[in-house]
């Protein structure tokens, strides 16, 4: 499998990019995004989430009406209150923090200091630049500040950032932020290998190629470390 390795370095002391200068297209096609932070507005949540599925649905029949789509269909016409209910309801629950999974630490008792791997955690999430998804695997690597976090925790904040309109290497990042955050520790290492529907079945239709994303920190900038934790998940 053909794949490319992107870099954040640029990111790392730069939590904000411009990206002032770029066509809509020039964005769309390379990825390029602005800020480790998902961009919200203030106004996010003023609306109910009954409110915002009835707007969705009244913008997705419009959408499907100017396509030239019959909505009398039988088959069509649930579509735009399905599309609806299926954004707020679970593809982008991720945008709303009260759906933060509640991390629960226990007491390190084995004074296990070993890094501990969790590996090949699927996940479905969406392009931001063009709505369509992005899937695959997160392999992660936490070393234990004392305190460990259940395994289902590692999976939960993973699919939390991933129900979001996203960017890789943003995704990459937010879960780390977020893993170093709950752990306390600056030991932590993530790979997102994922395939993007919009450069496989769009743009250059290249079904073959992959994308990795990586972030190192702590422990994990050693080499050698680096190179344990790509021997467990095989990489
Ligand atoms: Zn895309």
């Amino acid at each position: 499998m053909k794949q490319k390795e992107i870099t954040l370095n640029t990111l790392l002391d730069d939590n904000r990019v411009s990206l002032a200068g770029l066509s809509a297209e020039e964005i769309g096609d390379e990825h390029a995004f602005t800020s480790i932070d998902t961009p919200m507005r203030e106004d996010a949540f003023v609306l109910s989430e009954k409110e915002k599925m009835q707007r969705i649905e009244q913008h997705f029949r419009g959408i499907m009406e100017t396509l030239g789509l019959d909505l009398n269909d039988d088959s069509l016409k649930g579509t735009p209150e399905r599309v609806a209910k299926m954004y707020i309801k679970e593809i982008f629950t991720g945008l709303d923090p009260a759906n933060k999974p509640k991390i629960a630490l226990f007491e390190n008792k084995y004074k296990y200091n070993q890094m501990l791997v969790e590996k090949d955690i699927t996940f479905y999430s969406n392009c931001e630049h063009h709505f369509v998804p992005i899937f695959g695997k997160v392999h992660l690597a936490y070393i234990s500040s004392g305190k460990v976090i259940g395994l289902s925790k590692l999976n939960r904040v993973v699919q939390y950032f991933a129900k979001r309109p996203q960017v890789q290497e943003r995704f990459t990042m937010q879960i780390a932020n977020e893993l170093k955050k709950v752990l306390n520790t600056e030991d932590v290492a993530i790979i997102v290998d994922a395939k993007h529907l919009c450069v496989s079945s769009r743009g250059v239709q290249d079904d073959n190629s992959a994308t990795v994303t990586s972030y190192y920190s702590g422990a994990f900038e050693q080499e050698a470390r680096r190179q344990e934790f790509l021997h467990y998940i095989n990489l």
